[in-house]
């Protein structure tokens, strides 16, 4: 069994991306710059931004962090996302969700140009991917392509079934392993069957969000394992969708949770933020 190791992965990932960054520069482009706007107090919200504010740093791109109070009424919020869509040293913008429940998550999430819009969420992005052409992937979904690319897991004609059809995750997972040439199903809450359909992948992607959701009895020997998943057992501790003692025993690869995919979102943000950057030279 290979053990995947996402931490190593995004690491070299990051090595690559600061190259590209100070190539940028030295083209005469700039301080690549990304604008991460956080609205509200969601203390897990300010531990996220804190490791992507870190992550630029080690990579060269300036984060510029608009941390805008509870009570942001809807209309600042966009004037402040329409002058960031303006401003040419701003390459890339993150909106961080979940937004204050007042506030209309789809219209803000408009605001952001598709060549602006790094975390893969505007309908365009999604559409240009959903139509195998050139759009930024979210990056979760991209994180764990890039893993499997790394890992030179063959991917063409393979039976991928993905746990979860979620906007941010599961959805444009299903679409990247469809481009990349795999036979895919997609299980979700009403799947009917899921131990026998997961029973049947050579790749698994699990994005429920379910603490040990996929046991070893639905794991085909050989099979490549993938757990997206971020939840707290019952003692607090991290843990993924996946049981990952039991599950490591029948799966060829497989990835940690943590270890895994996490470090790999925020490698792809980056990444996702310098190819805007270089397309907007172009
Ligand atoms: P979500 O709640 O929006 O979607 C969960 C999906 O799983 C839904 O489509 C639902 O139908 C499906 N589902 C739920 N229970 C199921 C069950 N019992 N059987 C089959 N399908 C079921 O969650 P999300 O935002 O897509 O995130 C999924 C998980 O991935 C969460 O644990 C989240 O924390 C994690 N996550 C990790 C990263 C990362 O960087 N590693 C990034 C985003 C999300």
């Amino acid at each position: 069994m290979i053990l995947i190791d996402g931490k190593k992965t995004a690491a070299e990932i990051r090595a690559e991306l600061k190259e590209r960054a100070a190539a940028f520069e030295a083209r005469g482009g700039g301080k690549i710059g990304l604008a991460v706007v956080c609205i509200g107090d969601d203390p897990a919200s300010k531990v996220y931004i804190r490791n992507k504010v870190k992550a630029c740093e080690e990579v060269g791109i300036s984060s510029l962090v608009y941390a805008l109070p509870e009570e942001t009424a809807q209309a600042e919020a966009e004037t402040l996302l329409a002058s960031l869509a303006e401003n040419a040293a701003v390459h890339g913008i993150l909106l961080q969700l979940p937004l204050p429940a007042h506030l209309d998550t789809e219209r803000l999430l408009a605001k952001i140009p598709a060549k602006k819009d790094v975390d893969g969420f505007s309908a365009q992005n999604i559409g240009e991917i959903a139509l195998h052409r050139n759009g930024t992937a979210a990056c979760t979904p991209r994180g764990v392509m890039e893993l499997l690319r790394r890992y030179h897991v063959e991917i063409c004609g393979k039976h991928a079934v993905v746990v979860g059809r979620s906007n941010i995750v599961g959805r444009p997972m299903a679409l990247l392993l469809l481009n990349a040439d795999a036979t895919v199903t997609v299980c979700h809450s009403r799947t009917q069957g899921l131990k026998e359909i997961c029973a049947g992948a050579d790749i698994l992607v699990a994005a429920a969000g379910r603490p040990k959701l996929i046991t070893a009895d639905m794991v085909k020997e050989g099979a490549v394992v993938i757990d997206v998943g971020m939840n707290r057992d019952a003692n607090g501790k991290l843990c993924g969708d996946v049981d990952f003692e039991a599950v490591k025993e029948k799966a060829s690869m497989i990835t940690p949770v943590p270890g895994g995919v996490g470090p790999m979102t925020v490698a792809m943000l980056l990444s996702n933020t310098i190819d805007a950057a270089e397309r907007s030279l172009k």
